[in-house]
């Protein structure tokens, strides 16, 4: 089955009307949706220099619906087009690489 910490979202899909899903970004140094360059580049970025992260668009949420791959925050589909069977089972093996932050 699916993360402890994925949770319903509140809205639908907009594209398929199932009910979608979301969990706090996993995206690597993100921070409620900022992700601070120094810490991972001090080389090229200064102290406290942040960039919005891509895959939550700032939200420190990912929202995507299970059913046909849509995301909700950068408002197009994960696999580039609509899938129904592959998207799901794609993301849990994603979720393994996660280091857990
Ligand atoms: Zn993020
Ligand atoms: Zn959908």
């Amino acid at each position: 089955m699916y993360d402890d910490d994925i949770e319903f979202d509140d809205e639908s899909c907009p594209k398929c009307g199932a009910q979608c899903y979301a969990r706090r970004c996993s995206e690597i140094g993100c921070d409620d949706g900022w992700i601070d360059r120094y810490d991972e580049d001090p080389l090229w970025y200064s102290p406290g220099e942040e960039e919005r992260c891509d895959t939550c668009v700032g939200t420190g949420w990912e929202r995507w619906c299970p059913k046909c791959g849509y995301d909700l925050q950068r408002k197009e589909y994960i696999n580039g087009e609509p899938s129904n069977s592959t998207y799901t089972q794609e993301f849990e093996e994603f979720s393994d690489a996660d280091p857990g932050l």
